[in-house]
């Protein structure tokens, strides 16, 4: 059986990334769109054989409880709403894909996670790279010993905003800047691929407060995150340079992929210290990455499994987050592991 989808903002990622997908999904169909643009939304839904009762604007979206072909409800809007339209959707009976970073405070994400769980339905964070097949074989290959022991990770990514008007330079609608985007891929990344929960980080950040672009939100912030196993990641963000970069290195080889968190056209490497071999991953679960991510949710929501990157692992990502911009802030380490 296919579970339904409303996608609720057509926006670059919504529209542009997510609605193409469906064709690549075996239990997974569009039934619903969302959006504030009315001419817009009846357009996409005409263009995928939907009527225009399948059209929600925000103003009518909760009466999408009374919609039995929508199962899911897929959140593609701005980082602030994040945690409203989740919220929202459960009460409305209906589960939830949540685009990354899953919301703007620690505080947020533990009330989307209690309003799922009072709904009895299942939430899941749009962490396409746990789907994705470069990703996917460096896990595998590090926690198979293939670079030995891993000691430390870099993890970079970013890419440049020019335009100051958009809502990711806004603080009321990003939460935050570059650490917000394109830095819950390095966080992410250190976790995965170590396999670890950090018990330390330390923060710096650089930005040119006089660029039209940075007043309200950060360009470049660096942070260090200690591991239990005494593995270290130094992990990276701006908004002020293209990069995408997440490199291992073990005690008796690295692993390296560069691009390494794209849409496509990732590439890796192993050797002993150098590109010495290019690999080509196995496929991943299903014909693309975004396919594997929209047919997981489902998946586990007809055979009742959690989904692998739950709103818990959303959760976790958050209070990092919080504590690397108070590192930041404060000049100092941050404990994660509750010692002082
Ligand atoms: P976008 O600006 O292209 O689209 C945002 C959508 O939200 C638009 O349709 C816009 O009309 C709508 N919207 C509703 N209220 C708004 C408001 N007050 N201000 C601005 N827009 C409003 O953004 P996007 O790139 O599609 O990003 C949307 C979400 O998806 C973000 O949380 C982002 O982090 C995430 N994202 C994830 C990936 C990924 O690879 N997983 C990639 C891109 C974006």
């Amino acid at each position: 059986r296919k579970l339904g989808y409303a996608i609720v903002g057509l926006g670059t990622y919504g529209l542009g990334v997510i609605i193409p997908q469906f064709v690549n999904c075996t239990h997974s169909r569009l039934v619903a769109v969302v959006t504030g643009d009315a001419a817009k939304g009846r357009k996409v839904a005409a263009e995928h054989g939907l009527s225009d009762k399948a059209v929600y604007s925000y103003a009518t979206f909760d009466s999408i409880r009374d919609n039995p072909d929508v199962d899911i409800v897929y959140v593609c809007l701005p980082n602030s709403m994040h945690a409203e339209y989740t919220i929202r959707a459960a009460k409305a009976g209906k589960h939830v894909m949540c685009e990354k970073p899953m919301a703007i405070s620690v505080a947020e994400c533990e009330s989307m996670i209690a309003a799922c769980k009072a709904a009895k339905r299942k939430l899941m964070i749009g962490y396409r790279c746990h789907f994705e097949a470069f990703n996917l074989e460096a896990m595998r290959l590090a926690r198979a010993g293939a670079a030995g022991k891993i000691r430390y990770v870099r993890s970079e990514h970013g890419f440049v905003q020019r335009d100051p008007s958009k809502w990711r330079l806004k603080r009321a609608l990003a939460g935050g800047g570059s650490l917000m985007d394109m830095g819950v891929y390095s966080l992410q990344a250190a976790r995965y691929m170590t396999g670890e929960e950090p018990i330390a980080v330390t923060a710096r950040e650089s930005t040119d407060r006089s660029d039209p672009r940075f007043h309200e939100v950060e360009d470049m912030i660096e942070w260090t995150l200690e591991f239990p196993s005494g593995a270290i990641a130094g992990c990276q963000s701006m908004y002020s340079a293209n990069q995408n970069h997440i490199l291992l290195m073990g005690d008796t080889g690295r692993i390296e992929l560069e691009p390494a968190t794209r849409y496509d056209g990732n590439h890796m490497w192993t050797g002993r210290d150098g590109r010495e071999r290019e690999l080509t991953p196995p496929p991943g679960p299903r014909a693309t990455q975004f396919a594997g991510q929209l047919d997981h949710l489902a998946e586990c929501i007809l055979t009742g499994r959690e989904p692998i990157v739950s709103g818990e692992e959303g959760l976790r990502d958050m209070r990092i987050v919080e504590a690397i911009y108070r590192s930041a802030r404060e000049g100092r380490t941050i404990r994660l592991d509750g010692r002082a």
